[in-house]
């Protein structure tokens, strides 16, 4: 089934999260017909939970840290965001590596933690405007991919992906169609590189400027299994207007 997600990132407080999601509920229908995911800030997880128990709606979380307990001042874990009703967890989103250092060693390990745990990773890769410019846009998703995957080649299916170039990221620009689907076309084919027995168990989402406008043009691509969407879905009929955008 397609995936449709929301990236709130560091936005709506508790009392803008029950606002939204009351407001949101009203406009979701045949919640069986695509998966639509949640992603609130970490404060807002336990109310939203308990707001869209029984509406079809997930809940994911936006990062995670991979120990499950312990002095790690600052982290949220896996069995944390589990009790609160977490389905999923963002992994490697590109504002984590760039503004936040995450490397992929690091990337890793949060992905095995979430496997072990049952949590659905969402791991997002994608190349900077300079890789695109040199023509390193295939290698730099190829070694982000890889390195993430190193140790789970057999358990690839428990994972989605989302392909976010760095320079679509809230800035307007989104990746043509065209372009993003020779990306999905790449990716596929190298899942099934690293796993044979994978057969497009993991879908592959865009992410980078997506907007009611020109979300049905990704989506009209059978390569493309869905979106992650961050600044238009901050507001809940802009978003519902993508989730229904096929
Ligand atoms: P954007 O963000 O839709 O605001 O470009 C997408 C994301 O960062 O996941």
């Amino acid at each position: 089934m397609r995936l449709i997600a929301a990236n709130w990132k560091m936005h709506k407080t508790v009392k803008e999260t029950e606002e939204y999601i009351r407001e949101f509920l009203k406009f979701v229908e045949h919640p069986e017909s695509r998966e639509i995911l949640l992603c609130p800030p970490f404060t807002s997880l336990y109310v939203a939970g308990k707001l869209l128990e029984g509406s079809g709606v997930k809940l994911g979380a936006q990062n995670c840290y991979y120990e499950k307990q312990g002095a790690f001042t600052g982290e949220v874990s896996l069995p944390m965001l589990k009790e609160v009703g977490c389905e999923y967890v963002i992994i490697g989103h590109s504002e984590r590596r760039y503004l936040f250092g995450e490397n992929d060693e690091l990337i890793n390990k949060k992905l095995i933690a979430c496997l072990e745990e049952g949590i659905r990773p969402i791991l997002c890769v994608g190349e900077k405007l300079e890789d695109r410019e040199t023509g390193m846009t295939f290698k730099v998703v190829e070694t982000q991919v890889r390195l993430a995957l190193s140790g789970l080649e057999e358990h690839t299916d428990g994972v989605d992906i989302a392909y976010e170039p760095v320079w679509a990221i809230g800035t307007g620009i989104p990746a043509m169609p065209e372009d993003a689907v020779s990306v999905h076309g790449f990716i596929k084919q190298l899942l099934n590189d690293i796993n044979p027995k994978n057969k497009g168990k993991t879908r592959v989402l865009y992410g980078g400027s997506v907007k009611p406008e020109n979300a049905g043009e990704y989506m009209k691509h059978s390569e493309i299994d869905g979106l992650l969407v961050g600044g238009a879905s901050l507001n809940p009929e802009t978003f519902a207007k993508i989730v229904y955008s096929f």
